[in-house]
């Protein structure tokens, strides 16, 4: 797989504001932050998303998450926190090794994460419902 910009980070090849680092994470700063605090949270081992991650690395990642995101908001003052995991360019991913946004969030900060959404039609809750049940 080739080297992405946070293969470069891990490597000290280019700077970036690290707040955290073991053996299997590591997490810094985003260099556009949508909220100040905005940190990414890598596992060095490369995976492309979270699909292709193997077990004892997600196990690491999530945890990690956690606890970044618990000193997030307590740095930033948050009244909560979004992660975020962004899987294939449709879903907006640019950086193709793995990785968690974790965003501070504050009381009417207009950042929209979501869509609105919509009620499902008739029927169209239960087929896609069956859909996701055959393909566990
Ligand atoms: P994603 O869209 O989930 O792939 O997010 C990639 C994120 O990486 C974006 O939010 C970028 O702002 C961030 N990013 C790209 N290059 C760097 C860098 N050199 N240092 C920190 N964050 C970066």
């Amino acid at each position: 797989m080739e080297d992405t910009i946070f293969m470069k980070i891990i490597l000290r090849e280019i700077p970036a504001d690290i707040v955290y680092e073991d053996d299997l994470m590591i997490a810094f700063l985003d260099i556009k932050p949508v909220e100040p605090g905005h940190t990414l949270v890598v596992p060095k081992k490369v995976s492309r998303n979270l699909f292709d991650m193997d077990d004892e690395t997600a196990s690491a990642f999530i945890r990690a998450t956690r606890e970044v995101a618990r000193a997030v908001q307590k740095a930033t003052g948050a009244a909560g926190v979004n992660i975020g995991i962004n899987n294939e360019a449709a879903a907006g991913q640019v950086v193709f090794h793995a990785h968690a946004h974790v965003i501070p969030r504050f009381p009417d900060d207009g950042l929209k994460s979501w869509g609105r959404g919509r009620p499902y039609a008739s029927g169209e809750a239960a087929a896609v419902a069956e859909k996701i049940r055959a393909a566990l």
